[in-house]
Formats: structure tokens, sequence, C-alpha cells
């Protein structure tokens, strides 16, 4: 039986099993087949603090992976595929077909941003393509960025965006946009913003250098034109990682996990949640690996009290 079993292997699931096991409780980590989580799949992390001249994400979360482990977190390299259990004990059903028991579970399984799925998009991930302006804006000073997208989040990236790149090219697939107005009238008070309505992404081209360009498509005429940039930021929201547990925990309209306000407590007790699985807003490296935090604390309080 272990005190706590963490689900997720990005920087909540790591933080989480270092501060237990420096609490002396008995943990394991289950990764999921994305051992490491998201930020495996970019190259330079700059706003990650401790790092002046940044870090390679796979060796951050690799060095919070050893770090867990030297302090006693035991890894599995599976997926949790269920959890059983109305009240503490909890026991997850893992995909190699053992079953494990817990007093408490911190859910860390993250979300996964959605992309296009056009030509050329996949392997210009982190070389142009990206899903989020924050950890990647600052790399486009004095660039061309465009921005695939109709909500809020868009239009959030798109006001962000401006502050680095000469010029932001908002592309939608259709000519209303779904944003609020008030988000709206932002962006398109904006000077640096300029719009592509009425157009869908149709393939990124790239060159050894990173991304050169994307073909777009009329959807009233059909005709295909080249913006050239070298960013594309694919803003049409996230999924989060939360099927197997639809049906056992609260979550919220969107998927994500419902925790109680400053806690990381979810409808069920003996249950938390870590990390972009339970954050549809902030979702960054550092947010996450400080909720992991809190869920541990929490997960170590509800075991000391019994
Ligand atoms: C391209 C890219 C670049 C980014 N750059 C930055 C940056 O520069 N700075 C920054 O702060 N943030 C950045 N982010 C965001 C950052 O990576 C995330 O906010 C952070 O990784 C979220 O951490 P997490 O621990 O919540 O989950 P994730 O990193 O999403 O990890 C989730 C984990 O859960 C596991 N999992 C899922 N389902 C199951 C299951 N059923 N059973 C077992 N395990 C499961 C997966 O294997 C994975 O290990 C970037 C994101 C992307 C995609």
């Amino acid at each position: 039986m272990y005190d706590t079993v963490i689900i997720g292997s990005g920087p909540a699931g790591y933080t989480a099993g270092i501060y237990l096991s420096r609490s002396g409780l008995k943990n394991r980590l289950i990764t999921g087949y994305a051992e490491g989580g998201q930020l495996t799949t970019t190259t330079l992390v700059e706003n990650y603090p401790g790092f002046e001249k940044g870090v390679d994400g796979n060796e951050l979360v690799a060095a919070m992976s050893r770090q867990a482990q030297s302090f006693g977190t035991e890894m599995t390299f599976a997926r949790v595929e269920k959890i059983e259990g109305d009240v503490s004990p909890f026991t997850l059903h893992l995909d190699t077909g053992e079953l494990v028991k817990a007093r408490t579970v911190i859910l860390a399984t993250g979300s996964t941003a959605k992309y296009l799925g056009i030509d050329g998009e996949n392997e210009t991930i982190g070389k142009g393509v990206s899903a989020c302006a924050t950890c990647d804006g600052f790399f486009y000073k004095n660039r061309k960025v465009i921005v695939v997208g109709g909500g809020d989040v868009a239009m959030e990236e798109a006001l962000f965006l401006t502050k680095f790149a000469s010029k932001v090219i908002l592309v939608h697939r259709r000519e209303q946009l779904r944003a609020s107005d008030i988000m709206v009238k932002r962006a398109k008070a904006n000077p640096k913003i300029h719009w592509k309505l009425g157009y869908l992404p149709e393939k990124v081209h790239s060159n050894e250098t990173g991304m050169t360009g994307l073909d777009i498509k009329s959807a009233v005429t059909g005709e295909t034109e080249t913006i050239e940039a070298s960013g594309l930021f694919v803003a049409i929201g996230h999924q989060p990682n939360t099927d197997f547990v639809k049906d056992y925990i609260r979550l919220d309209s969107a998927g994500y996990i419902k925790t109680q306000p400053g806690s990381s407590k979810t409808s069920r007790a003996g249950i938390f949640a870590a990390g972009d699985v339970q954050d549809p807003k902030y979702q960054q490296a550092v947010t996450s690996a400080g909720s992991g935090a809190v869920a541990a604390l929490d997960a170590a309080e509800f075991i000391y009290q019994f």
C-alpha cells in the first residue's frame, strides 16, 4: 500500500514526488507514455526560475525525475486506466494489468495542445510552430508571426505577441470570431494585428532554419495564398487528459478537473489534482510545479489526519 500514487510525469507530478518523498511518505509515480510531459516537446525553456541562460525542456524534466527518485519516489512506465474506490484507500488499474493500492492519489496528467493537423506542421513544432505564446513569443522579436484561432485565447496570444513581433497576422476559418466583444475590440485596436478571416490554414513551409510561411485557402473562393512568417501560434485550445476519470470525479464543461479554491482537493476526498489538468488558464511549467507542491502538502495532511 502506498501513501500516495502520482499519475503523470510532468513538472506537477515530479514536484509532488519530491515533496512526498522528502516528507517520508511512500509514493510511486506512474509516468504515462509521454514520460516527462509536454516540456519534452520543446527545446529552450527560458522562463523557469533558476536557469539564467535557459534550460533544455528534456533536461529540465529529466533532472526533476532524478531529484524525485533520489529521495525515494518509485517510477513506473505505464498508464493508469481506471481508479476504483468510493473512499480511501483507492485501487489503480494500470494498463500492464497491475493493481496498485494507495491512500491518496494525485492526478497530474496534464493537457494536450490541439494542433491543426496540416502538412508540414508536425515537423515544425518547436522550430516555428508553437501552441504557447507566453512560452515562445520572446523568440520572435521583430519577426512576422501568424496566430490561428478565433476565440479569446487567440486574441490574447495575438495581443501578447505584439510586444515582440513586428507584425501579427490572425487567421481564422470563419468571418465571425468566437471571442468576446471586449477581446475583439482590443485586438482590432492594435495596429500590429492584421486579419485574414474566412481562411483555412493548409500547409506549413520550412527550411533548415525553421518556418518560412503558411499556405492559407479562402473559404469563399477556394484560392490559396502563402503568408511569409517565421512563427505560427496555434491557439485552438487544449484537451485535458481526464478521459479515464470523467465518471469518477467532477470536471468542468471543458473536461478540466474542478479543484476547491486555493487547494488541490477534488470532488472526492483523498484524490488531489495538480498542473495543467486542473488549470485551463495559466498552463506553465512553474505554475504546474507549484501546484504539484500544493497537492503533495494536501495529500500529506490527509494522510496524517488518520
Ligand atoms: C511546445 C511547448 C512548449 C512549452 N514551453 C514552455 C515554456 O517555455 N515555459 C513554461 O513554463 N511552459 C511551457 N510549456 C507548458 C508546459 O509544458 C506545461 O504547462 C507543463 O508541462 C504542464 O505540466 P503538467 O505536469 O501539468 O503536465 P504535462 O507536462 O502535460 O504532463 C502530463 C503527464 O501525464 C501523463 N499522463 C497522461 N495521462 C496519463 C494516464 N492515464 N496515466 C499515466 N500518466 C498519464 C503523461 O504521460 C505526462 O507525463 C510548453 C508547452 C508546450 C506544448
